[in-house]
């Protein structure tokens, strides 16, 4: 099943900020098709080179859960004691 809350941020590179990246297969070597700058880390060298964004989007994704859970919380108290003929104060 998949997560409401499934993020995906486009990792950049860190030089010309563009999305056209080459990866290989395994991950362990990208390169960026626009400038040609090389990340011999791969995969694991973009994510770093991106932790401030995937932070970013992390706290963006963290703050719409919890007002999701608020408005949950709010929806069952409004059910629970709004308009219902067998539960009286
Ligand atoms: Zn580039």
């Amino acid at each position: 099943m998949k997560s409401k809350y499934q993020m995906s941020v486009p990792l950049v590179c860190k030089s010309c900020q563009s999305e056209d990246i080459y990866l290989s297969e395994d991950k362990r070597f990208a390169r960026c098709n626009q400038c040609q700058k090389e990340y011999p880390g791969g995969y694991d060298e973009l994510v770093r080179a991106n932790k401030l964004r995937i932070d970013a989007e992390m706290k963006k994704m963290q703050a719409k859960v919890v007002k999701d859970a608020e408005k949950k919380v709010d929806d069952m108290l409004k059910k629970a004691f709004g308009g219902g003929k067998n539960f009286r104060f």
